[in-house]
């Protein structure tokens, strides 16, 4: 059982929570929590560091923003045992939870489970502080925001649990943010692929590399609410007589940088040259464009990054410049990706220029596109945002599903 921050925000939340888990663990089951940091208390410590300086070191950092979890399991166990429930809290570190080095957005390489088998087998129910891991070298490391839904993948696949239930403060998984489309629906069902694309193109519902791991763990996977008792959305596998004709979401996000270099010789390696020192610096680039020249000798190349890499990416730039002999290079980050997805579209013509005329007809300016078999995106300006994702949800029939 995973609880966001949301559902940790305040003490009545976490003796909510508490009681949650003991409706489960009277029906008999053995349960492992997850918690994420109470709402808003990562936000607080990220802006205390960045106060000192914004190009801190990232060890440091993940030593200050891990913090937030280490209350939650805290409260979390100590509410639990108060409605006696036997608990016991655990960090990342004293399990271990070990990692790669990849400072705030690190990946997961191994979890010893033993101590949390004893644990269990002792009657407890562990609670475990998400989104926190360590190195070899026993220094602190985070797994990137929303964090916490990997770490309780990871704990389910590696304790092999029958479920993962992350709740949340929305029932499910619905057709998109039901923050901003007021009329979005929720899925009983959607495939892990369609899952993946919806959190890798921003629905924070999940965060992308949960979803990856169910999917390589087998991991059963639900997502539902932590303040009523409506069904949630489970994760499926995809069935050969599934209907392959439908649009399952929009997603959206805002967290993004676009970045041009200008006049970058056209010839063999140069894009070779950006994106591999990009990628030194652990820097993610998502879409790509390069323009065409007229007269052969210089392209453009466009690309999209995440928003908090930019101060990175800025600095990649520049020293590439000497190298590559780039005239000068730009960014915006007033842009946001708008993703249509559905495993229709494997099987359907016609979803992108759906998609690109309703943009036209909103006078919405698409800067970039990208597509994969399941999913088209655009980078527009961020002013037009919840237009786009409201239109786009309307043309595609997604209030009616
Ligand atoms: P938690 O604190 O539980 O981890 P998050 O804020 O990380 O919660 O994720 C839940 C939020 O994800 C919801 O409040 C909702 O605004 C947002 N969201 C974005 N897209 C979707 C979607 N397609 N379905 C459900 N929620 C979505
Ligand atoms: N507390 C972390 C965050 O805000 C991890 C999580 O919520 O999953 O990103
Ligand atoms: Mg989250």
């Amino acid at each position: 059982m995973k609880f966001g921050g949301t559902s940790l925000g305040d003490v009545t939340k976490i003796k909510a929570a508490a009681v949650r888990i003991k409706r489960e663990v009277s029906k008999g089951n053995k349960v492992v929590s997850v918690v994420s940091a109470m709402a808003g208390s990562t936000n607080k410590l990220i802006k205390l560091v960045n106060e000192i300086s914004q190009t801190h070191e990232r060890s440091e950092y993940d030593v200050v923003i891990s913090t937030g979890e280490q209350v939650s399991a805290g409260l979390l166990s100590i509410a639990l045992k108060t409605i006696g429930v036997k608990s016991r809290s655990w960090t990342g570190w004293q399990l271990p939870i070990t990692t790669d080095e990849l400072h705030s957005k690190a990946s997961i390489n191994e979890i010893k489970t033993e101590k949390l088998k004893k644990s269990i087998e002792n009657g407890e129910v562990a609670i475990l502080t998400g989104f926190q891991g360590i190195t070899k070298e026993n220094k602190i490391t985070t797994l990137g925001r929303g964090g916490s839904d990997t770490s309780a993948v990871a704990i389910a696949a590696a304790l092999k649990a029958d479920r993962c239930d992350i709740y949340t403060d929305v029932n499910g998984v619905y057709t998109s943010d039901p923050r901003i489309v007021k009329n979005s629906v929720k899925l009983n069902n959607i495939t892990y692929e369609e899952m993946l694309e919806l959190s890798s193109q921003g629905a924070k519902v999940l965060q992308t590399r949960s979803v990856v791991l169910a999917m390589n763990y087998n991991v059963k996977l639900q997502v539902l609410s932590s303040f009523d008792n409506l069904p949630g959305t489970m994760i499926i596998k995809e069935e050969n007589d599934m209907e392959k004709t439908k649009i399952s979401g929009i997603a959206y996000s805002s967290n993004e940088a676009k970045i041009t270099i200008f006049n970058v010789p056209d010839n063999p390696g140069q894009a070779a040259k950006i994106f591999g020192a990009l990628a030194d610096e652990a820097i993610n680039v998502d879409m790509i464009v390069q323009s065409s020249t007229l007269n052969g000798s210089a392209t453009d190349i466009t690309f999209t990054i995440l928003e908090s890499d930019i101060i990175s990416a800025r600095e990649v730039i520049e020293n590439l410049k000497p190298d590559i002999n780039f005239s000068s290079f730009s960014e915006d980050s007033k842009v946001t990706k708008v993703s249509v997805v559905g495993n229709g579209m494997r099987t359907k013509p016609g979803i992108a220029k759906m998609m690109f005329e309703t943009l036209a007809n909103n006078n919405i300016n698409i800067q970039v596109i990208s597509t994969s078999e399941i999913k088209i995106s655009v980078l527009i300006s961020s002013d037009y945002s919840e237009l786009a994702v409201r239109t786009l949800h309307d043309v595609f029939g997604l209030d009616k599903v």
